[in-house]
């Protein structure tokens, strides 16, 4: 070795990475062709971009292609592109590290992902270190578009790589892949070139194998639509993608005004963000005139729209735009706001068309819409067309529209009412639900903990307002037959001398716990319910809230403090009263049990040890007499 050899261990996520690639992944080698031909694609987009604006770029008169050569008594695949090239410490870092965030937890996933479908490796950035599933050694030579000198990395992929100067090279990066024994086959013409025609049909720079183009170069999404196929759709959506599977939903469409646009976007068909891989980086790329600007653009969507695959290409675009000036140029948000509305327009139509393959989408995806109902306020309006939830009218597991719920609701109803609970069952058999069954009006079930966020961020649908059902100041009204069923029931009833000084007494016995306590008009059952008298906040916002506090070790914070409504038609109310005035101890027992037990149905914390050695203590003296 020469003194200008450097070695270097690979970072241990690689190592674990690396061991996966070699040891567990034998079949499907084909796609480590398709990621170094990815790869070399790549470096030249970045020169072709970086070039517009550079002064005199090193090699600037040098083609912009990629040649693979076989050689197959050596047993060698080589492939060279005229890309942008590898400085010394990008070598070190690129080929060393795993760029996606390396976590363990991402690479347990993956080993078991990757068994299953190899193709996996492609889609979190782990390109490069396929070569190894077919080379014992890689050598990588390149030399950036910088002009400063080339270098040589080597490794066998077992532990750690060199790097060494190197004279002679041209702009650009050389891999030359040493086949395994049972690898040979990489080095024949036929093999390989079946491999390109299958992989590479897209990629945008000639490919050249033994001297011969075997690709042809296209834009698809400039195309006509009505001269392409759902095949050709499919596969450049596999290519741009990385994907294996195909779309659920595909929008191709063009503009001149307010923009010139040719966009291409596809939905897919798994959501690998809740497979564990960690937040995914964004799908879409933003091309002006064919030429790549911006690979997986994080401005040219919304961050929740960071699921869609595709090609946003737009002429009025300066090509000679920076990727840093991307970020706050009007031209850009103008784009974005064009696509997004386009898009969430697409997919109202089609769920019009077809419910059930949006319930599909829904099912998968609907966590992105949530998300961009929360947080972006620009595109509330189609963001909550295109929510579904269960409710009283929906049948378990199918989920409705809140259009559906608007249509459905009675003339004189203007408030579209939903609750939060664990599950269907829960909410049914909890109090917050009766009065809506007795009256007969819809209730949305909220049942993931971002949901009543949703809801509340969104304020209202079509002009009705949204409202949680355990809002302190709900009013339902009353009914004529409920008026009249009320004097019917007088005698059933606790008195109202008797609920004052029940109340009365019950506001000073639980003054640690509630902010007041009122007589319900909406109890059916019951005998008690929590409700907010904060309009905004819900019980289920509280949770979340009060968990992530707790995630982050700050404690239960001070959360404020809700009202209990009491149901004076209830009989264990009613004896409450009784038993207040015989023995207040034990009637306090009593009434925090009953608050804490309004808690649970709220889906709220209280503390289970208190809670059993009380019950246990009411538990012994029902069982005295
Ligand atoms: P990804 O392509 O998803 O970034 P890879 O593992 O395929 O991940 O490649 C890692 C990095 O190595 C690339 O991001 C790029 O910076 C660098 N790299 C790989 N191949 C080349 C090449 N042919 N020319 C220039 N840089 C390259
Ligand atoms: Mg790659």
């Amino acid at each position: 070795m020469t003194a200008k050899t450097t070695t270097h261990e690979f970072q241990a996520e690689t190592k674990k990475l690396l061991d996966i690639v070699i040891n567990s992944l034998y079949t499907e080698r084909d796609v480590f062709i398709r990621e170094l031909i990815s790869n070399a694609s790549d470096a030249l987009e970045k020169y072709r971009h970086e070039s517009l604006t550079a002064e005199d770029p090193f090699d600037g008169h040098v083609p912009l292609e990629i040649t693979i050569s076989l050689d197959e008594e050596k047993s060698t695949l080589t492939i060279t592109d005229t890309g942008i090239g590898m400085s010394r410490s990008e070598l070190e870092h690129n080929l060393g590290t795993i760029a996606h965030s390396g976590s363990n937890t991402f690479l347990t996933e993956l080993a078991e992902a990757a068994q299953k479908d190899v193709s996996l490796i492609g889609q979190f950035g782990v390109g490069f270190y396929a070569a190894f599933m077919a080379g014992n050694r890689v050598r990588v030579q390149s030399r950036s578009w910088d002009g400063s000198e080339g270098h040589e990395w080597v490794s066998d992929g077992t532990g750690a790589f060199s790097i060494t100067e190197m004279e002679g090279l041209r702009r650009g990066t050389r891999i030359i892949v040493e086949l395994k024994d049972d690898a040979k086959d990489y080095a024949t013409k036929w093999k390989v070139e079946s491999i390109i025609k299958q992989y590479s049909a897209f990629v945008p720079f000639p490919i050249k194998l033994d001297e011969e183009v075997v690709n042809t170069v296209q834009a698809l999404w400039t195309r006509n639509r009505a001269e392409i196929t759902d095949e050709e759709y499919n596969e450049f959506y596999k290519f741009i993608g990385n994907a294996t599977d195909e779309p659920n939903y595909r929008l191709h469409f063009s503009a001149d005004a307010p923009l010139m646009i040719n966009a291409l976007l596809f939905v897919p068909k798994e959501n690998f963000e809740v497979l564990g891989f960690g937040k995914m980086d964004p799908g879409v790329n933003l091309y002006c005139q064919r030429i790549l600007i911006d690979q997986h653009s994080k401005n040219i969507l919304p961050e929740w729209l960071r699921f869609l695959k595709g090609v946003v290409d737009s002429e009025d675009m300066p090509l000679n735009i920076s990727r840093q000036a991307l970020q706050d140029n009007a031209l850009v948000a103008k784009l974005r706001k064009v696509v997004t509305k386009r898009f969430l327009k697409y997919l109202i139509e089609e769920a019009k068309k077809d419910e059930e393959k949006y319930l599909e989408f829904w099912k998968t995806f609907g966590i992105f819409i949530k998300e961009g109902a929360t947080s972006d306020y620009e595109y509330q309006k189609e963001l909550g067309k295109l929510l579904r939830f269960e409710s009283s009218k929906s049948e378990e597991g199918k989920p409705v529209s809140l259009a559906d719920y608007v249509l459905r609701m009675g003339a004189d109803q203007d408030t579209i009412y939903y609750i939060n609970g664990p599950s269907r069952n829960a909410i049914e058999a909890g109090p917050y639900v009766e009065m809506f069954k007795k009256r007969d009006i819809e209730i949305i079930y909220t049942m993931e903990p971002i949901d009543d966020f949703v809801l509340s961020h969104l304020g209202d649908f079509e002009g009705k307002k949204l409202v949680s059902a355990d809002r302190a100041d709900l009013d339902l009204g009353e009914s004529e037959e409920e008026s009249k069923e009320a004097e019917n029931e007088s005698g059933e009833k606790l008195d109202d001398q008797s609920t004052d000084s029940l109340v009365a007494w019950l506001k000073e016995t639980l003054a640690d716990q509630v902010g007041d306590v009122i007589v319900s008009k909406r109890l059916v059952d019951a005998p008690a319910m929590i409700v907010n008298p904060d309009g905004y906040m819900t019980s289920s916002m509280e949770r979340v809230l009060a968990a992530s506090r707790a995630e982050k070790g700050l404690g239960m914070g001070g959360d404020s403090k809700k009202n209990l409504e009491i149901n004076p038609k209830n009989p264990i109310i009613k004896k409450l009263a009784d038993l207040q005035k015989a023995d207040a101890d034990f009637a306090a027992d009593v009434a925090l049990q009953i608050y804490d037990n309004a808690m649970i149905q709220a889906g709220l914390i209280v503390d289970p040890l208190v809670m059993v050695e009380r019950n246990y203590k009411i538990l012994g003296r029902a069982l005295q007499d």
